[in-house]
């Protein structure tokens, strides 16, 4: 399974960072957790069709985690997609998407199959095929959140044909029953046991995306054992107030569920606009747990690197977010060296601001590299300091 992340922000996008969605790739078919805003610029630049989407499971109806599904439907519609796509999410989606449909003089040349879930439903299954399953748990927010896990069902074991052959075993019928467990006797009286034929069933991967709770239980079940937890670090723990008044977490709760589930690897995202740079929520996360890892739009996760490189390719750069922090401890060794490398001061401290010019690297981000630097260093230190100002001073939620 391939994990992409298309958005890791929180409600409030920013230049950089979109709103939340994560596509999972698995054996061609994608299947998306959340869609914001502009989730289907993101799967386009990230490489993946939109026409694979198989499913879209949402995880609560606040409006940054919904509110690109009707523009990514009438994509869909426009491609001439034929095939059924499903819908799950709290109750109330389907009236949701009929409505805009309607509003809009939509006529969908194909079936929309909707999977509610009623506000209160502690868990549900909410997809079951052969091969994988999805279930929703109630999370901790302010309003009735799904968080999901995506589990493929255990492969059974290899059947060693040529050991069976040397036994003797010929008939289709037997092999079946060998794969199945049964032990056979073949026509001589010979007794072939399942165990020495078939290897051990191989367990299937999983996924779980948690985002918009608190820290609960339903967090760790939904986690338990899987090879990628997807879950949100909206702040750092420093506040921590602000996260339960909100009904988000810390990078720190990302790091204890991952610890009581079990996982492989914890990717954090749903990053809060105050953090400019969302390393020091990596390196929260890390205490607590270590194989975490920053969600970074459009740069695939994989469950088998050595078979899964590649298959997933973006049509556009990305952002090298291990870069990124040597810039800024570039940063921070220029501004107190003295030194003018990558920093542009402000036009009233006087001095070098031509020299800058031309050895822009970043763009957006180099233009406005010396505020950041102040919000950065203020916030690392004390995230509830009032010292710095920002754009993103004054918001209340996040
Ligand atoms: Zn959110």
């Amino acid at each position: 399974m391939i994990v992409v992340p298309l958005g890791v922000a929180s409600a409030t996008p920013t230049a950089l960072r979109h709103l939340p969605a994560v596509a999972l790739w698995r054996e061609g078919s994608v299947f998306l957790f959340d869609c914001g805003e502009n989730a289907q610029m993101r799967m386009l630049q990230a490489g993946i069709k939109r026409s694979k989407i198989e499913c879209i499971f949402i995880s609560h109806f606040d409006v940054d985690h919904y509110s690109g599904l009707i523009g990514l439907l009438s994509t869909l519609q426009l491609q001439r997609r034929e095939k059924p796509l499903r819908i799950a999410g709290p109750a109330g989606i389907q009236e949701y998407v009929e409505w805009n449909l309607k509003f809009s003089g939509v006529e969908l040349g194909f079936e929309i199959i909707f999977i509610e879930v009623e506000e209160g439903t502690d868990e549900a299954r909410v997809i079951d095929e052969d091969d994988y399953y999805v279930e929703a748990r109630a999370l901790k927010h302010r309003r009735y959140c799904l968080g999901y896990r995506f589990q493929e069902k255990d492969r059974p074991g290899k059947v060693n044909a040529e050991l069976a052959a040397e036994m003797g075993v010929t008939e289709d019928q037997h092999f079946k029953d060998l794969k199945s467990g049964k032990d056979v006797t073949l026509s001589d009286g010979t007794v072939v046991k399942s165990s020495d034929i078939v290897g051990h069933p191989r367990p299937g991967d999983s996924f779980a995306y948690v985002t918009d709770t608190e820290y609960c239980p339903n967090a760790v079940k939904l986690a338990l054992n899987t090879n990628i937890l997807y879950h949100e670090a909206t702040f750092s723990d420093t506040l921590a107030d602000k996260a339960s008044e909100t009904g988000h977490s810390s990078a720190k709760d990302a790091a204890r569920v991952a610890t009581e589930a079990q996982t492989k690897l914890l990717v954090i995202g749903h990053f809060s606009a105050r953090y400019t740079n969302a390393h020091v929520l990596l390196k929260e996360a890390r205490e607590g747990f270590y194989p975490a890892w920053l969600a970074n739009e459009l740069r695939p996760i994989f469950t088998d690197p050595t078979h899964e490189r590649g298959i997933v390719k973006a049509k556009v750069e990305l952002r090298d977010l291990s870069k990124e922090s040597d810039r800024k401890d570039n940063y921070r060794s220029d501004y107190h060296s003295g030194g003018k490398r990558n920093f542009r001061p402000r036009r009233s401290s006087g001095g070098y601001r031509s020299n800058n010019r031309g050895r822009s690297r970043g763009g957006y981000q180099n233009r406005h590299r010396s505020s950041d630097r102040n919000r950065d260093e203020n916030r690392w230190n004390n995230d509830s300091s009032n010292r710095s100002r920002s754009s993103y001073r004054d918001h209340d939620r996040f």
